[in-house]
């Protein structure tokens, strides 16, 4: 991808873990390369087509100076979400903060801390059968939304479908979600959690009714299997509630271990659906 270079823009600041450090300061050097498609700014000539590096230097400048840290580490993390939040047009950073002058009583050039931060699609199926669940629904979609590090991009129509599993309870509203989101998949699945909580979920029946659910569909290309999440969500392909909302929103969208768009997943169900009923 075309990249803006920032080299080691010299900045005197407070940060480090020694008392010294915070009080007397000393120079850091900050490195950013800023990913983005440059192409229609190349184009047309246009500053708004593009990222103006003059402000990124500025507010990169001005948050090292105002802030202290123990870490170069914590710095880094900071500077590359202030970046990856104000700049939407900007899908990847790297960051590289130098510290020349680190107080450790041997000769040395530098020392650095490098990371790599970007933005990750990820699909959230949305369901409630409890209380006004349109009105849960959007509530959470609009909760999302208030998160700085998530962006809802789009939103599918609810739908009305009938209970999974356990049969003895109330209809479902179902949708799904395409978000943006600077979380790793662990991190979003604590703050998916937090929003259900937030709407009274209570974990009581397997598969029984709740308030809210929320559940990571896909995050990029993402394949993992761990104690509290897995992803692609194990049973997405025989979910008619997950994959037709997913479908509208995100028919070519592939699922990254069977190979398959959403699309092919839905029709595949219902051919299946279709032989069990004959
Ligand atoms: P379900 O969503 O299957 O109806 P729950 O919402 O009760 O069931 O989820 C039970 C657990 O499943 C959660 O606590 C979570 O740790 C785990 N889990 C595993 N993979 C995922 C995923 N992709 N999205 C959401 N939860 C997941
Ligand atoms: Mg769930």
């Amino acid at each position: 991808m075309d990249c803006i270079k920032i080299v080691e823009l010299e900045i005197y600041a407070n940060h480090g873990l020694l008392k010294e450090e915070n009080v007397l300061g000393q120079k850091f050097l900050v490195s950013a390369d800023l990913y983005l498609d440059t192409r229609k700014a190349g184009k047309s000539d246009e500053m708004e087509l593009s990222v103006n590096y003059c402000d990124v230097c500025k507010l990169i400048d001005s948050y090292v100076k105002e802030n202290t840290h123990n870490l170069i580490e914590t710095l880094s993390e900071n500077i590359a979400e202030k970046i990856l939040c104000n700049y939407p047009l900007v899908e990847k950073v790297d960051i590289e903060v130098k510290k020349p002058w680190a107080p450790i009583g041997l000769p040395l050039k530098y020392v650095s801390v490098n990371i790599s931060r970007s933005r990750h699609t990820a699909y959230i199926s949305i369901g409630s059968n409890m209380g006004d669940k349109e009105k849960t629904i959007k509530a959470a979609v609009e909760e999302l939304s208030k998160d700085p590090l998530i962006t809802v991009c789009k939103q599918s129509e609810l739908i009305v479908t009938k209970p999974y599993g356990y049969e003895d309870q109330d209809d479902f509203l179902n949708g799904a979600l395409e978000i943006k989101t600077l979380y790793t998949p662990e991190e979003l699945l604590e703050k998916l959690h937090e929003v259900e909580a937030k709407f009274g979920r209570v974990r009581e029946i397997h598969w029984g009714p709740r308030t809210l659910d929320l559940d990571i569909i896909m995050y990029d290309c993402v394949v993992m299997s761990g104690e509290h999440l897995t992803i692609p969500h194990t049973d997405m392909q025989n979910r008619e509630f997950v994959l037709k909302p997913l479908a509208e929103i995100g028919e070519y969208v592939v699922h990254p271990v069977f190979k398959k768009t959403v699309g092919q997943l839905l029709s595949e169900l219902y051919t299946r659906n279709k032989e069990v009923s004959m």
